[in-house]
């Protein structure tokens, strides 16, 4: 396993992403709801691999819900920045990591996949997103 940092832009957020994967092998999904375009959310994820935090202000991580509600988009409060989304699935807490969040940015990443997920039911989400995100850790 490898880890990778990434983090908000001022430092208040922070996260580990574990994978044992080469960031060529990464798959990158530039999901294209209004919000992902607003925000240029690029991301990646592995189910084998791992999320942990490590905010030094976690009073700062804010977030926001939309469309369906079953995922949290999480920012910083201070600098804005966008890490990701988080979403409870079988009573574990899943996440995809926007890659702009990363520092520094992995070499040799796949070009990006326009994604789209309208029209999606919602036991379709949920095992997409229990075969495709990463598991969120505490330690
Ligand atoms: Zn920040």
């Amino acid at each position: 396993m490898k880890t990778w940092h990434g983090g908000c832009h001022c430092g208040a957020l922070g996260f580990e992403f574990r994978t044992a994967l080469p960031p060529a092998t990464w798959p990158v999904r530039a999901c294209q709801c209004s919000f992902c375009l607003k925000h240029s959310g690029v991301y990646t994820s592995d189910p084998s691999g791992s999320v942990r935090f490590t905010h030094q202000e976690p009073q700062l991580l804010s977030r926001y819900r939309f469309g369906h509600k079953t995922a949290d988009f999480v920012f910083c409060g201070r600098c804005g920045w966008y890490l990701g989304a988080v979403a409870e699935e079988g009573g574990e807490t899943l996440m995809v990591v926007n890659l702009r969040a990363f520092d520094p940015q992995p070499e040799g990443l796949p070009a990006a996949q326009p994604m789209s997920y309208e029209g999606e039911s919602g036991d379709a989400r949920n095992s997409r997103r229990a075969s495709r995100w990463t598991p969120v850790s505490d330690s």
